[in-house]
Formats: C-alpha cells, sequence, structure tokens
C-alpha cells in the first residue's frame, strides 16, 4: 500500500460508498492506519492509497500520548458551525501547506469497522481534519482550493525536486 502523490490521477476518482462492511473492509481500514503512523501523518483517506471508497481514518494524538485511532466508513457531515482558518497539509502534496478555511465544528454520522452507526463532533483540529478527508472522497485536493499563484510556485518546486534527484 503506497500513499498515492499529486498530481497522481487516483486522487481525483470519486469515492464510492461501502455497502458492505466485511473482513476485507476491516482489513483495508488496518492498513490505512498503519501507513498513517508510518507516514506520521494524522488523516488518511482510501483514494489517497489508491481505492476509490469513502474510508478515512484519523489519529490526532502526537506519539507521547500513545494512538487513539477514529475509523470513519461512509462519513457524512450533518451539521456545520463557525468558520476557522488552518494552515493544512496533505500526505499527498508533500511539502505544500496552505491556509483553508473550514467550518469550526462539525457533526458527522459514519459507521465503524464493525458496521456499527457511530456520530461524532469535531471542533477545531478534529474538524480540519474530518472536512480535509471528507474532500479527498471528492478529489478536491488543498492545492487545488490554494490560489493560482500558490500552486504555479508549488508545482515549480515539485519539478526541481524532480530535477534534483535525476
Ligand atoms: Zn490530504
Amino acid at each position: 500500500m503506497n500513499i498515492l502523490i499529486y498530481p497522481d490521477p487516483g486522487l481525483y476518482r470519486p469515492a464510492l460508498p461501502v455497502d458492505r462492511i466485511g473482513p476485507a473492509e476491516r482489513k483495508l481500514c488496518e492498513r490505512m492506519l498503519e501507513k498513517l503512523y508510518q507516514a506520521r501523518g494524522i488523516g488518511l483517506s482510501a483514494p489517497q492509497v489508491g481505492v476509490s471508497v469513502r474510508v478515512a481514518v484519523l489519529d490526532l494524538n502526537t506519539p507521547e500520548l500513545g494512538r487513539n485511532p477514529l475509523v470513519l466508513i461512509n462519513p457524512v457531515i450533518t451539521h456545520r458551525e463557525g468558520e476557522i482558518i488552518w494552515e493544512e497539509g496533505c500526505l499527498s502534496i508533500p511539502g505544500f501547506r496552505s491556509e483553508t478555511k473550514r467550518s469550526e465544528e462539525v457533526r458527522v454520522r459514519a459507521q465503524n469497522p464493525e458496521g456499527r452507526e457511530i456520530e461524532i463532533v469535531g471542533r477545531n483540529l478534529l474538524a480540519v481534519v474530518i472536512q480535509h478527508e471528507l474532500d479527498h472522497f471528492d478529489g478536491k485536493l488543498l492545492i487545488d482550493r490554494a490560489g493560482r499563484l500558490k500552486k504555479n510556485l508549488y508545482l515549480r518546486k515539485l519539478k526541481k525536486m524532480h530535477r534534483d534527484r535525476s
């Protein structure tokens, strides 16, 4: 399992809902969590590992605090409140950071890996990460939300990175 890197077309493929949660789906969640910890990220969506389904894994804890994974299958935001601007990064867009406007609080309905319905309320960073991961389901990337200038700067940086490597 590898994390797709921008501009991989897989990142733009729309993700389908999971209609049955079985062993294969639970395995996917486990492997995504492993990948998340390995990459030292705080959120990862299935489209980022080339699987176009609506599954996301999150963990806001730092290693010192231990693990506190949250797995969201078919998450839907049912309520939003407030506004917040956060400087976000993305595991699929290495070296890119951008201030993005989000809802400050979101209420989310989803299923967990056991297939049970769960409801969570996320505020601040948790709300930001949830909205970021859900955007991936619709092929919405941080870099495409940023201004053209910022995007062009990054594309130039990418080219230079490739040049220096070869
Ligand atoms: Zn991302």
